[in-house]
Order: structure tokens, then sequence, then C-alpha cells
């Protein structure tokens, strides 16, 4: 263990396990620890990672922009942030842009502009609107996110929550008409659940749930965080289904991997409901973010790493799919956004993610016993058949040890 890893163990809080490796250095889909192994990034940092590690077009953006001007608070005008929205309203159809630093941010500004809505435009009455989520919903870790929850340990001992929130199963648009009621504000939903275990909801469900939303006058806002900017094959999931949204959330790979950077994206009915002094965020849209965030969504067009990741994401679950093993219980995903869910009873997908690092794939457990594979959208065909390989490898293994028993 070097000094670094026994200096974050002695002083860092533990609400991480991290696997046994120190990563130094980064460069496209690769990184390297500190023995200078090298090992191919699958996981993509939660999604953050979509350029690649270090792309010199964002690296140079943000030193650029580092030595121009740095933060200056929302105080005053500076000269960056419009370029950046209206590129994010445009991209994503929308007509409004909020800038936040985390996607936990994102969602919570999602929640009070619901909420807002539903007071001075819907008409509900003062302290009663709703929200619905899903089951298996991953959107962040503040108090109110995880009030509603489905996971009892991301709750447990953090009550108590903020009231107004109902949970329906994820995929089920039955459940949700359900489940609305006038004061129902908004339902909040990831177009494929990402930490809940790469879920992909039945085909035509989004279209379905936008169909009753706009019947009820319930505002549908995508939590495109993970799902969002290329992760799936479209610049939006919700795309897949034909949706567009009343609001969508963006984060992660939107700061290049470099920095936090996220928006709340709304149509104007929505949004206008914030006035000076309702909301704000002391870095949100400082111009680093918006020189990062702006060069982020001009790379994801220029490189076409949309399409890039349609068209590799086919051919990575292609090849996921083609092993065959008794330990897969199930291979699901869209673009380079795929879940090999596990039997429970034969292999627990951290174990494997813990082999798989041992051979040079850097992946990581989710949900659902599966392990997660989200690789930057720059990566080569080659690169994941590489990686595929070694999964395959690393089953094998696993399931010669299963026979033995
Ligand atoms: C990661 C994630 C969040 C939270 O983002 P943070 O930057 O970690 O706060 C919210 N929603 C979804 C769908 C996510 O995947």
């Amino acid at each position: 263990m070097d000094g670094s890893v026994q200096l974050e163990m002695r002083f860092g809080a533990s609400n991480y396990a991290p696997m046994p490796v120190t990563i130094v250095r980064g460069k496209g889909v690769y990184l390297w620890d500190e023995s200078g192994r090298r090992y191919i990034d699958m996981m993509g940092a939660y999604s953050a990672a979509s350029f690649g590690h270090c792309h010199p077009r964002l690296v140079q953006a943000l030193t650029d922009q580092a030595q121009q001007l740095d933060t200056i608070s929302r105080a005053y005008f500076n000269d960056r942030l419009g370029a950046f929205l209206g590129r994010a309203c445009t991209l994503t159809g929308m007509d409004l842009a909020l800038p936040m630093n985390s996607g936990a941010e994102a969602v919570e500004t999602a929640l009070k502009a619901a909420r807002k809505w539903a007071y001075t435009v819907k008409g509900v009455a003062a302290d009663s609107a709703e929200i619905i989520v899903c089951d298996g919903n991953f959107h962040g870790r503040t108090i109110a996110i995880v009030g509603f929850s489905s996971v009892p340990q991301y709750r447990d001992g953090f009550g108590p929550f903020p009231a107004g929130f109902k949970s329906v199963p994820f995929g089920d648009a039955a459940a949700l008409r359900a489940a609305i009621t006038p004061n129902t504000a908004a339902f909040l939903v990831e177009p494929i659940q990402g930490e809940g275990g790469i879920n992909v909801p039945p085909p035509g469900y989004l279209a379905e749930v936008a169909r009753i939303c706009r019947e009820h006058n319930v505002l549908l806002i995508c939590d495109e965080i993970q799902s969002g900017l290329g992760r799936t094959g479209r610049l939006l999931a919700c795309q897949h289904d034909g949706v567009t949204p009343d609001a969508v959330t963006l984060g992660k790979a939107l700061g290049g991997g470099l920095l936090p950077v996220s928006l709340f994206l709304a149509r104007r009915e929505v949004m206008q409901v914030f006035t000076p002094g309702d909301h704000g965020s002391t870095f949100g849209g400082n111009p680093i973010a918006a020189a990062v965030g702006l060069a982020a969504l001009d790379t994801l067009i220029e490189e076409k790493l949309i399409e890039r990741s349609a068209r590799l994401g086919v051919h990575l679950l292609a090849r996921l799919r083609a092993i065959r093993n008794p330990i897969i219980r199930e291979v699901r995903g869209r673009g380079l956004f795929v879940g090999v869910e596990l039997n429970r009873d034969c292999a627990s997908a951290a174990a494997v993610a813990t082999r798989l690092l041992r051979v040079g794939v850097l992946t990581k457990d989710t949900h659902r016993n599966t392990v997660r594979f989200a690789p930057p959208l720059t990566i080569e065909e080659s690169q994941i058949d590489w990686a595929v390989d070694r999964v395959a490898e690393v089953l094998d293994e696993f399931a010669r040890v299963e026979a033995h028993h």
C-alpha cells in the first residue's frame, strides 16, 4: 500500500470502499496504476468519462479558460455562460437552462421547479404537491433524494425526509397512471436506470408515460445525468421513444471528466417559475465550467460520438450476449451502456469486477448483481473486443470453480 492510500484510509471518511488499485494517470480509454500497469476503463467514472481521460480539446478548453477568468459568481455576467446554455438548449430542444455543479443539485433544481410550477401554474394547493418517482431509482445523495430511494442503505439513519414523494414500479405505465392525483406535479424518471442495474424499460414505456403525463397535466422530467449525452446511442435516451420531456437533467459527461458541471433544462413555462433569489449556486455556471461544458457538447457532436455509441453499443451487446456461460443471467443495455447480470448463487458481480481488475479491465458492480459497462464513447472496436475476451475468460474461471462445488 502506498503512502497516499494509507493517508486516505487514515484521514478519509469511509463512504467508499475503493477497489485495490491506485490510479495515477489516464489517457483516452486507458488508466495506469503507480507500478505502470495499464487498465482499460470499461466503467468510465459512472459515465462521467465519456470523452476518454484527459481529452486534449477539453483539457485545452479548461486550461485556456483557467488562465483567463475563473469563478466570479453569478452576481455578474461572464462572457462564457451564454454560449454554453445556448448550445445545450439547441441540442436538447429545451427553452431554458439553469447551471449547477453535481448531478444531485440538478435533480434538486428539478424538484424545486416542479413544485413551484405546481403551485403557480397548475394551481395545486400550498404545500401539497406530489412528485412520483420509480422503484430502483438513483438521482443522487441529498436528503430529499435519498428520501425517495428504494435502497434501504441510502436512507437508513438519514431521516426524517421531506414529504411529497411516491414511488411506482419502473417500466409500468399503468402504475404511474394509478398513482397520479390532482396534486401530482411531476414524474421523475431515468429513461434507463443506471445505478439500479442498467434497467431497460419495455419498448414504448416512455412514450406511454409521456402521454399519461400530458393527459393529466403532470410534468415529465427525465434524469439523463447518466443516460444522456450519447451514452445510449442517442443524445438523450428518451429520444429512443421519440419523447420530448418537459424538463431534463444533465451532468456527469457534461463536465468532460474534468469538472462537475450539471444542468437543469426545461420548457419556458416550467423554468419561468424561478425569479432572482429563488435558487442558485456559487460555482454553477462559472466560466471554467461553461467553457468545458461547451467544449464537451461540441466534441460530442463533432467527433460523432453519439453515432459511435450506437454502432459500438450494438457490437458490445452482441459480443457480451455471445458469451455462453451459465453464470450470466441477463445482458441488457443500449448503446455503450450495458449491464451483465450474474446468477446470484453462482458469482457475485463485485467478485467478478475485482477479478477483472487483476486482468486489466476496470469495471464495477451495481445493483441486481450486475457488472456495469459504460466505457468512454471514444473506445475502439478492437478495445471492446479485448475487454470482452477478458470478461469471457474471467467468467469461465468462475464457472469452473462453481462446477467443482
Ligand atoms: C450519478 C447520477 C446522479 C447524481 O449525480 P452526482 O453528480 O453524483 O450528484 C443523478 N442521477 C442519475 C441518473 C445519476 O446516474
